[in-house]
Order: structure tokens, then sequence, then C-alpha cells
């Protein structure tokens, strides 16, 4: 599931996935947020299909760089730093090829950067309780890692975030009332996570 390098296809589909959510993420936002998320997500992967060199394959550290930097420089709002903090650390951390053991310990010190970032924790209602139930999944090897048990790794985390209250993020200024809601970073990383599944997996029922 991990590729020395990331090519223009992989690229490509996950940002559609993310450009096509845009107006549900919004909707999710504007539950207990601001309702921009999707349309900052939006702007940041459509930046990401400009930055990306025409039709090229990335060594896969240099690809996470150029993914963080844009998101970085183009999401905005507090999604923007922490995505960016994400595949930032990520380009640092991994090898040129990492094995599943190398891939979860770089993601559980990703993970941790976005906490320290965003001074924030899992079970604070943010896409942290998605990546870190993500990376534990990675790191237990008695669990196949595959398109099936990502997702419903991923799924299960966005769903039990709809009944925390928010302690981190605009949505914390809701209190009780952030409660019955999803939170959208959540929802955007879990869509995240099984996007770029199901583009590094060949065609297949794991994919659909
Ligand atoms: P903003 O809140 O600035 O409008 P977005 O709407 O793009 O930014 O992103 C909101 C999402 O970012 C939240 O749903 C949450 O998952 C995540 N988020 C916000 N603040 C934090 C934080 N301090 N720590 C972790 N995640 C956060
Ligand atoms: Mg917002």
């Amino acid at each position: 599931m991990v590729h020395g390098e990331i090519d223009a296809i992989v690229v490509d589909r996950v940002v559609a996935k993310m450009v096509g959510h845009a107006e549900e993420l919004d909707a999710l936002d504007r539950a207990i947020g601001d309702g921009d998320h999707g349309t900052n997500l939006r702007r940041g992967f459509a930046a990401v299909r400009t930055a990306w060199p025409n039709g090229r394959a990335l060594p896969l550290r240099a690809a996470l760089e150029v993914i963080g930097r844009t998101l970085v420089t183009t999401v905005g709002g507090a999604s923007g730093a922490l995505y960016g903090t994400l595949f930032l650390t990520l380009a640092r951390e991994l090898p040129a090829v990492p094995g599943r053991g190398e891939l979860a310990g770089a993601l559980e010190r990703a993970v941790a950067a976005v906490a320290a970032r965003g001074r924030s924790a899992p079970g604070h209602k943010t896409m942290l309780d998605v990546l870190d139930p993500l990376w534990r999944l990675i790191a237990d090897r008695a669990r196949p890692l595959a398109t099936e048990t990502v997702t419903h790794c991923v799924a299960t985390a966005a769903e039990a975030t709809i009944a925390m209250r928010a302690v981190s993020g605009r949505a914390s200024f809701l209190g009780e009332r952030s409660i019955g809601h999803m939170d959208p970073g959540a929802r955007s990383t879990m869509l995240l996570a099984i996007a770029v599944c199901a583009a590094l997996t060949p065609a297949g029922p794991a994919t659909r």
C-alpha cells in the first residue's frame, strides 16, 4: 500500500474526492463552526493539482512536501496549518520507501505535531479523533491493512465525534451545543484517508 512515488493519477483522484465533498463539509461546518471547511479544502486541494508537475510522479517525500506547503499557503482557517503540519511532518519523518511499521511511526509523530500545533488532543472533537485511531490501526500488525479496515476505522472514528463536546477549535465556543454534530475536520480526514487508500489500491472491489 505504500509506494516510493506518488503519480499524478493518485493526486487527481484524491483531489477530486476532496473537491467533490466541499459542500457537505461546509454544511457540517455551518452547524458548529463558520461554514467554510469544505470551501477551504476545495481551494487547497485544487491548488495541489495546479502545483503538481504535469502528469509526473514525484518521490514520496517530495510529493508530501508539495502537498503540505500548498495546503499551508492556500487552505486558510485552522485546518490549513494543521493539515500542512500533518503532511510536512510526514515528509520529514518517512523514509523514501516506508514499510508498515515506518508508516505507523511517522504518522504517530505527525499526529503528535498536529496536536502540539493545535494545543489539542484526541477526545476534543477534531480531526485528531480520526488521525489517532488511524495511526494505531497501522501500528497494529494483528489487524489487516486494507481499504476495508481503514474505511471501517476512520468511519467509526468520525461517527464517534457526533457525541463529543468540542474542547478545541471554533466548535468549542458552542460548548454543549456542539454535541450532536459530526466534526467537519474529522469527516474530511476520514474522506482523505479513504481516498488515499482507494487511489493507491489497484482497481478492484476494494476501490469501490
Ligand atoms: P476554521 O475553524 O478556522 O474555520 P476550518 O473550518 O477549515 O477552519 O477547519 C475546522 C476543522 O479544523 C475542525 O472541524 C477541526 O477538525 C479542525 N481544528 C480546528 N481547530 C483545531 C485544533 N486546535 N486542533 C485540532 N483540530 C482543529
Ligand atoms: Mg471553518
